[in-house]
């Protein structure tokens, strides 16, 4: 099988279409550089250029300010549940983590190895079908932290606006909703967000950081586990994974090109709605996972009636050419992946796929 077919996947996940081609086009010689992307050197001056192309451009992109480090680590997000606390959280401090999924329980983990956290609010007990309302969230003026997860990857909520954390850093996981809509950095103390979704491919964390945070960082974390290794050399202490970040140079200037954030969250903004609207006017046979007001632009997950029936959605859809709909085991039935670099005409073909399944079945 040599077509393309529509990527619902929860990441790695569908990257956009002029990207692959250009990648494709580069890949056995890089213009100017006499060889493949794969094959020269980090030290280079042309990769040189192409990592701080990247960052000016991730800059530019999501008007970072000055005072922001931007940069490219290894070990996933699933490493900055450690790295955070170890630089940010002394063991005689607390931190206040929101807990709205499995990815922030994870986060929790990593933490309590490290120092003190406070559970600012959780709606496990509601299966995370909701983001929590600011008035819930019970946050301590000393803490070293808050942390929250933009988006629920698995259980398909999202937050609409960040928590207020006063003046407390503000730390989020943004692994699943990256640069799917304007976002105020200015906000944000730091911010990270593993590539495979909206950035690129794996093997690429983006870290965003305000400088004055590095400040914290204890003398005697090991080097790779300091974020002041990594800014002091602009992410070039040991070889960084460089065909990622070449594909998320390619992202960003192809996001760019779309017209930046504002028109990028309108398109993703206007995906989910017809998704939504689905699953709303479908007279209770598809029910959305997420309550109304929490519901993610970027992964929607909802059930059938019966798991017979979400069973044979699934086959269904295979043969139609959709894949990566099944829902996390956490959740069961279906989620529908639908970042960035997913075309409207694939949700629009989803949804003519659920309407005739509805209209037969139900
Ligand atoms: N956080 C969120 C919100 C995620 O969706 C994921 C991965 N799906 C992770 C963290 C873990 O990322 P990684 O696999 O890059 O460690």
């Amino acid at each position: 099988m040599t077509e393309r077919i529509f990527n619902f996947g929860a990441g790695p996940a569908v990257l956009p279409e002029p990207v692959l081609e250009e990648a494709q086009r580069n890949l056995f010689v890089l213009p100017g550089a006499g060889m493949s992307i794969l094959e020269i050197s980090h030290r280079s001056k042309t990769f040189e250029e192409i990592l701080e192309g990247a960052v000016a451009d991730i800059r530019r992109l999501a008007s970072v300010p000055p005072n922001y480090r931007i940069l490219f680590l290894g070990g996933g997000a699933s490493l900055q549940f450690s790295m955070v606390p170890m630089n940010l959280l002394a063991a005689d401090r607390s931190a206040d983590y929101v807990v709205t999924g499995a990815w922030s329980k994870k986060a929790v983990k990593e933490a309590k190895k490290v120092g003190g956290v406070s559970i600012a609010a959780t709606t496990e007990s509601e299966g995370f079908a909701r983001i929590p309302e600011q008035s819930e969230l019970t946050l301590d003026p000393g803490a070293a932290y808050v942390h929250f997860t933009t988006n629920n990857t698995i259980y398909g909520t999202e937050w609409a606006k960040e928590p207020d954390a006063g003046t407390v850093p503000l730390v989020a996981d943004a692994s699943s909703d990256v640069f799917s809509r304007p976002i105020d950095m200015g906000k944000y103390a730091l911010l990270y967000a593993g590539a495979q979704k909206n950035l690129g491919p794996a093997g690429v964390t983006l870290v965003i950081l305000r400088e004055d945070l590095l400040a914290r960082s204890p003398k005697t974390l090991p080097t790779m586990l300091d974020y002041n290794t990594h800014a002091e050399s602009n992410s070039l202490y040991n070889t960084p994974p460089v065909f990622a970040i070449y594909m998320v140079r390619l992202i960003v200037q192809w996001m760019l090109a779309e017209g930046g954030l504002e028109a990028i969250g309108r398109r993703n903004a206007e995906k989910a709605k017809i998704l939504y609207d689905a699953l709303d006017s479908s007279g209770g046979f598809y029910r959305p996972h997420a309550k109304p007001g929490s519901r993610s632009n970027m992964n929607v997950a909802f059930r059938l009636p019966t798991e017979d029936l979400e069973k044979e959605f699934l086959a269904g859809a295979g043969k139609e050419g959709f894949s990566g709909l099944k829902g996390h085991r956490s959740v069961g039935g279906i989620r529908a992946s639908i970042y960035n670099a997913f075309p409207k005409k694939g949700v629009e073909a989803l949804v003519g796929y659920m309407k005739e399944f509805a209209r037969t079945k139900g």
